[in-house]
C-alpha cells in the first residue's frame, strides 16, 4: 500500500482510505473480511457486501482512515 489517499467505488457507496492515518487496528478486516483483506492488491472490494453494511463498518474505524464519501450535496437553483 502506498501513502496516497485511495478511493473505492461501488453502486451506492464510495469509500476512501488514507494510509497515513490508519493505525492498523484491523477492526475493518475482522468486521467484514470479504470486503477488507490486506492480502489482496486491491484490498478493499466493496462489491462483496451491501453499501449499508460497509458504511456501518467504516463508521467503526477507530482512526478515521476509512471514510464514506457523502453523496454530492444537492444545490437547488434559486
Ligand atoms: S479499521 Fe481503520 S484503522 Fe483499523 S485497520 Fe481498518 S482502516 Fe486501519
Amino acid at each position: 500500500m502506498g501513502t496516497r489517499l485511495q478511493t473505492y467505488e461501488a453502486p451506492g457507496i464510495t469509500v476512501t482510505f488514507d494510509p497515513t492515518v490508519c493505525i492498523h487496528s484491523a477492526v475493518c478486516v475482522r468486521g467484514l473480511p470479504r470486503v477488507f483483506d490486506v492480502k489482496r492488491k486491491r484490498w478493499i472490494q466493496l462489491e462483496h457486501d451491501t453499501a449499508e453494511r460497509i458504511a456501518e463498518q467504516v463508521a467503526r474505524c477507530p482512526s478515521g482512515a476509512l471514510q464514506v464519501v457523502p453523496p454530492a450535496v444537492r444545490r437547488d437553483t434559486p
